[in-house]
């Protein structure tokens, strides 16, 4: 048994200040994921900084029209704010489409983010992983990877993130704000997680001690008009094989902006930038989604046992386009 310290602190600068002097230590939201790593023996932490109730538990408005998410806000509060469900509906699917309730109950919107992947061999400790141990190797490029990445790989890890969240957060355009030793940062969506690159073992761009304090929406009407569809092998209670997140606005059959995000295929969320710029300002319908979808998947680079991923993202991307067309559901 390894054995770790337990602390709460009064303020985020103090929370802060604890980690700094722990480089081995940890900040423990709702310990969904951290807890369950600890009892399989992948993280190992000294020290955990309990912040759950630290940092904010509320929604709020913004003055820019925009809403606040406090970091320690519960995927279940999240997923039923009146606020949310109304202006951003796609993060409510997004979080209910995740985990149970129990879970969602427990869990944070800044752990949520922060979960590791679920590569079955990032999770067995007997095994060479380059994201738990650099330079031991990946068990899955040659093993199992049917769930795993088909964009943005590298020789060192083809691994997925796992956030449903994370995935409607990166098409909204949201930002992070954080809290760090070297003060305050407002970090894009869209540049908190990391591709693996030669360093798997880092998913985002925080570092040591830097504490989320709010993730932020910004005002986006069209939004109202999102949804996020999810693919996976079992109707509930399973992480994605594909999932997208879509806004769109559209005015006499004719696209005047669009927002679009792929989860389950990459080691970050991967925001479909090509798709979004060949359809604004041109017609909206199927077979204009069905290009786009394609241009955005021309680079996927899938492994021998996940190439079904390129079709079964391009087929839910034209879907949920064309159901956001149809209409309010
Ligand atoms: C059986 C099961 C099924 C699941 N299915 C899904 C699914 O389908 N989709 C999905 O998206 N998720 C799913 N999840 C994952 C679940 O959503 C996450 O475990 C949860 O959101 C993590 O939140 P937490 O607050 O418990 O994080 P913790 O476990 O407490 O922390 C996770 C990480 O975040 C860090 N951290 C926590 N708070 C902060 C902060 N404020 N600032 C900086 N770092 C912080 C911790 O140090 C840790 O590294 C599932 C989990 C389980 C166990
Ligand atoms: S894909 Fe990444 S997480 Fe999975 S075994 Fe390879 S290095 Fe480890």
């Amino acid at each position: 048994m390894r054995t770790f310290r337990y602390e709460r602190a009064s303020t985020t600068s103090g929370a802060v200040a604890l980690l700094a002097e722990a480089p081995h230590g940890a900040f423990l939201g709702g310990g969904t994921n951290l807890v369950d790593l600890m009892k399989l023996d992948v993280a190992r932490p000294d020290l955990l900084v309990d912040v759950r109730r630290l940092t904010s538990d509320r929604v709020e408005e913004l003055s820019n029209g925009g809403v606040r998410i406090g970091a320690g806000v519960s995927n279940s509060q999240l997923a039923a704010d009146p606020l949310i469900r109304r202006r951003y509906p796609m993060l409510s699917q997004a979080l209910l489409s995740g985990a149970s309730g129990q879970l969602r109950n427990l869990a944070t919107a800044a752990g949520n983010l922060l979960q590791r992947t679920r590569c079955p061999y990032f999770q067995d400790v007997t095994t060479p992983c380059n994201k738990r141990e650099p330079g031991t190797g990946c068990s899955a490029i040659e093993g199992h990877h049917r769930d795993l990445a088909i964009l943005g790989t590298s020789p060192e890890c083809v691994a997925t993130h796992p956030s449903d969240l994370a995935v409607a957060l990166v098409a909204l355009d949201a930002v992070v704000r954080t809290e760090g030793p070297d003060g305050e940062r407002v970090i894009p969506m869209t540049e908190l997680h990391r591709l693996p690159g030669a360093e798997p073992q880092r998913d985002t761009v925080l570092r040591h001690g830097e504490l989320i304090t709010a993730i932020d929406l910004p005002p986006l009407a069209f939004a109202a008009c999102s949804y996020f569809r999810k693919i996976r092998d079992r109707a509930s209670y399973a992480f994605a094989l594909v999932t997208v997140a879509a806004a769109i606005d559209v005015v006499d059959g004719v696209v005047r902006d669009v927002r679009i995000a792929f989860g389950g295929v990459a080691h970050k969320p991967w925001r479909a930038i090509k798709a979004e710029e060949l359809l604004r300002g041109g017609p909206a319908g199927e077979d204009q989604f069905r290009r786009a979808a394609e241009a955005e998947l021309a680079d996927a680079r899938p492994l021998a046992g996940n190439a079904f991923k390129v079709p079964l993202a391009r087929n839910t991307m034209v879907r949920t386009l064309l159901d956001l067309l149809e209409g309010p559901r």
